[in-house]
Order: C-alpha cells, then structure tokens, then sequence
C-alpha cells in the first residue's frame, strides 16, 4: 500500500521501545514532510552512536574515548565508586551535583527470568577493579551500591556484597556502603507502602 522506502522506515521506527505501530506512521510522516535536514542530523546522530560512543575502560561509562571524562578527571575522588545498573543513573546523579566520587556501570541488573547472570553484568571487571586498586598498600575504597530498590537490584547489589565478602578484605580498606531507602521527598507516610515504610524507619538518622 505504502510506497517500500516509507513502509521501510516505519518497520524500522516500530522497533524503537515504546513506539508502537501507529506512532512509528505518525513519526515516518512527519519526516516526509520535514525538509532534508533533519533527516541529515538524525541519520548523522544515529551513526555517531555506534561509531563515535566507546564505554570507558575503568568504569564502562559512556565515553567518546579510552576512558570517560569522570575517570579521566583527576579532581574527582577515586576512592569513592559508585555502582549503578545503567549509564543513565550516572546522569542523573551527576544532575545533583553533589557526588565527586567516580561510578562503576554494571549495565543492568541481576534477573534470573529473563536470563541475566552475573557474567553478563560487569561484574567480575568491578572485583578485577577493585582487587587492583587495593593492591596498593596505602588505598582504601568505599563502594556505594547504588542499584535500584528493586527485586533485581537489591539481588544485584547483594550478590556484589557477598561476592566481596569471599576476599576478607579489612573494612580499613574497603567499605561497602548501600543508598539509603525511604519515603521520597514530597511524599505523604499515608501513601507508602510497607516496604518502603519500613526501609525509611530501618534507614533513620540522628535529626
Ligand atoms: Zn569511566
């Protein structure tokens, strides 16, 4: 029905997450009618991804080189690594602008349904990072597991904790710390749930 060069590129959109049939047609239109150069810019943007983007050596960031500009940053404290499932979690605790540690991607979580094990998280490059670094007589590290308050990110931050109880490191040298949980800020105690309720009363601080 569709000329194929259209039909093409809305088969194409529709693979996108969350864009389903109709939207992927909506989307395909619109940049018929849009003139050439955004389809210039995004088709350039798109090549960039896989051509121009590497994932930093020490912390599997996102990078545009060998090592990303957190790593590569000698004002940040390389003591302090924070592990999170995805490279966006990086972004938006960057956006507080209140951590100057570096990060630690595992590039998801641990999910035995859908057949995600520790080998396919960057796991044991986190334990080879750490076992180096502290390596060094004179370094100590804090490692803030900063996965999300899932099932599968409570499992992943878990199994790291237990993973690095196996080498006995002195707690002089290594510390492992976990975000703490709670009743988000706004939030009314009436409305959360028991968990969360009961992570926010675990969780307390001297006021
Ligand atoms: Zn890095």
């Amino acid at each position: 029905m569709l000329p194929k060069s259209i039909q093409k590129a809305i088969d194409e959109l529709s693979r996108l997450p969350g864009i389903g049939s109709k939207t992927a047609q909506r989307l395909a239109m619109f940049l018929l009618r849009d003139n050439k150069k955004l389809h210039r810019d995004l088709g350039e943007a798109l090549i960039g991804l896989t051509e121009g983007v590497h994932y930093c050596s020490a912390c599997f960031n996102l990078s545009d080189g060998e090592l990303c500009g957190i790593c590569a940053d000698p004002l940040r404290d390389h003591s302090l690594i924070c592990v999170v499932s995805e490279a966006l979690d990086v972004v938006s605790i960057e956006n507080t602008h209140q951590f100057k540690g570096t990060y630690h991607v595992l590039h998801g979580a641990l999910s035995p349904m859908d057949g995600i094990g520790p080998n396919d998280l960057k796991i044991n490059e986190l334990i080879d990072r750490i076992k180096q670094k502290l390596s060094d007589d004179s370094a100590s590290l804090e490692l803030v597991l900063a996965t999300n308050p899932s099932v599968e990110g409570e499992a992943t931050a878990l199994y790291i904790q237990r993973q690095f109880m196996n080498f006995n490191f002195p707690e002089s040298k290594l510390k492992i710390t976990r975000i703490a949980r709670g009743i988000p800020i706004g939030g009314e105690l009436e409305y959360a749930d028991y968990v969360t309720l009961t992570k926010a009363m675990e969780g307390r601080q001297i006021y």
